[in-house]
């Protein structure tokens, strides 16, 4: 049986709002348009994965029934993604991120609201899921204490499993400028996804520079990999090996929202693949690219 990929994550309501130019402080300006879709950085990278790349997925995250998420989970299932994992906290309400996107140049900006529970190992992963069906599980680096247990749980099963199958991969999205702490995320990933966003946060000025910095945390000597919008990407193997890759400008740049997990997702797949690091970087930013020149997720490859 094909083996399938795990993505651990959030989904969320994205409220897309098109503006002719992005707004000054307390300026009034009406939306040219504006529209609904499935969001989140794993529901995203999942969504590509299953919808674009035809690569078996199932997603664990927290969600609060109702209108908004069966919206999101149509959605989920229209790419594939299997989302019996998903644990409903009635009461609640979806994330939602509330975007605005120039259509001056595809840039967007989000504000995101939730009070949805994070997901926590014991009760919604750990007992819950068959790991002999997997060989890739991909964590979104938030809530790190129950992310790393998470992981933790997938390294032991690899060590219980040594000689019996061949070791399930642990990728990781490390994006969000206030994340803390996260260091114990990178004991156990054999692949580490950073952010623009978070390598200026931490007063680098290339993506190289993060790397190197991140490379000092990591004596797992992952490989490290981090995206820089229209600049392109950059990695660094497990023998610090560097390899960098120029963006796949599209004739014009429409929609840059979830370009970052469409990269995600490309380079996981190349991997998975059996392609070398510098030819999977390739694949996701030329995925990451087309999907920059296009509304949405249904991308041509
Ligand atoms: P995020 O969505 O997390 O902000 P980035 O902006 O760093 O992600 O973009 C991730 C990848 O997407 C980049 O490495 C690049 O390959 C591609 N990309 C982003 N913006 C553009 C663009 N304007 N043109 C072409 N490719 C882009």
């Amino acid at each position: 049986m094909t083996k399938k990929l795990l993505g651990v994550g959030i989904v969320t309501l994205d409220i897309i709002n098109h503006v002719e130019h992005y707004p000054a402080e307390d300026e009034a300006l009406r939306a040219t348009r504006s529209r609904r879709a499935r969001g989140g950085n794993a529901a995203n990278t999942l969504a590509v994965l299953g919808g674009v790349l035809g690569v078996k997925t199932c997603l664990v995250s927290t969600l609060a029934p109702g209108p908004d998420a069966n919206f999101v989970l149509h959605d989920l299932h229209a790419c594939h993604v299997d989302t019996s994992h998903c644990r409903m906290y009635p009461g609640c309400s979806l994330p939602t991120s509330y975007i605005t996107l120039n259509d001056a140049n595809g840039s967007r900006t989000i504000v995101h609201w939730r009070d949805l529970p994070e997901l926590t190992a014991a009760t919604d992963v750990v007992s819950h899921i068959d790991l002999d069906d997997y060989d890739w599980v991909h964590f979104e680096g938030r809530n790190v204490e129950q992310t790393t247990i998470m992981m933790a749980w997938i390294h032991a099963y690899n060590e219980k499993h040594i000689n019996k199958r061949p070791p399930i991969k642990i990728s990781l999205e490390v994006e969000r400028a206030k994340l803390v702490n996260y260091e114990s995320l990178l004991v156990y990933a054999d692949v580490v996804f950073f952010s623009k966003e978070f390598a200026e946060s931490r007063e680098c000025s290339s993506a190289l520079e993060l790397l190197e910095l991140m490379r000092l945390k990591n004596e797992k000597r992952s490989a490290l990999i981090c995206g820089w919008g229209e600049k392109g990407a950059c990695a660094l193997d497990e023998a610090d090996n560097v390899f960098n890759c120029p963006a796949f400008e599209p004739v014009k740049v429409v929609d840059t929202i979830g370009a970052g997990d469409t990269f995600v997702a490309g380079v996981i797949h190349a991997m998975r693949s059996g392609k070398p690091l510098d030819k999977a970087l390739r694949f996701g930013c030329r995925l990451a690219g087309a999907k920059c020149g296009i509304e949405g997720f249904r991308i041509e490859h």
